[in-house]
């Protein structure tokens, strides 16, 4: 089934829109029916599972962190993450660029945003975007902001997620008139899962992360 839904998933959302097979909580025989398809490129919300994820499973896979990171944990999966979606702080980035210079590596981001109405949700709000401006942001080599993240509130309510989606777009489209003008990398919208992944492409997604539409409900 797993293969099948995945095939279903990707001749449903355009060419250009990147699916990741979010993993979390599947084990490694799942993960490689969805890999024998061709896919590559998985999504994992925390660390240690995703390292040893990362270290049994084969080498050509795309990890993406899709989940709240925390500054002492970036220094595992610097040596291989390929995207981290979910950096909210300067402080997180700061210490992922440290990380990734000591592995010679440039790790790609995306400034996760507070859309949510639910309180406990991570995320920026444009008020603490300033560091954007700063010497100190610039300067840093090893990593490349390629764009937004964000996550709607849970609900049916697709109308009240489609405002969600809307605030993401509108984040992302001023961060792309300002801060990030004339840069090239930063083309990325990551929003959408299994419930609310048509809105989200709808409202502009180039990213979106799916897990139980692939894999069946988690436990
Ligand atoms: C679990 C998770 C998903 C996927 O959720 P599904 O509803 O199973 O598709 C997407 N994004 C994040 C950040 C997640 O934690």
């Amino acid at each position: 089934m797993i293969a099948e839904n995945l095939q279903r998933i990707l001749q449903e959302i355009p060419s250009q829109v990147h699916l990741v097979a979010v993993s979390k909580t599947r084990s490694n025989e799942e993960i490689m029916q969805a890999y024998e398809t061709g896919h590559r490129v998985f999504g994992e919300n925390r660390v240690p599972e995703m390292v040893d994820k990362f270290e049994v499973l084969p080498q050509d896979i795309q990890w993406h962190m899709i989940g709240h990171l925390q500054s002492n944990k970036v220094k595992y999966i610097a040596p291989f993450v390929s995207l981290i979606h979910s950096v909210d702080s300067f402080k997180l980035l700061k210490e992922i660029n440290k990380r990734a210079r000591q592995n010679d590596r440039v790790i790609d981001c995306l400034l996760q945003f507070h859309i949510a109405q639910e309180e406990e949700k991570y995320g920026l709000e444009m008020a603490d975007t300033a560091f954007l401006q700063q010497d100190v942001f610039q300067s840093m080599k090893n990593v490349r902001i390629c764009g937004v993240m964000g996550m709607a509130t849970f609900t049916e309510n697709m109308e009240a997620v489609r405002g969600e989606f809307k605030k993401l777009r509108a984040v992302f489209e001023e961060l792309k008139a300002g801060p990030f003008s004339g840069n090239p990398d930063f083309t990325q919208i990551s929003m959408g899962m299994s419930g609310d992944y048509r809105t989200a492409i709808e409202e502009g997604s180039t990213m979106v992360r799916i897990g139980s539409n692939i894999f069946g409900p988690r436990e």
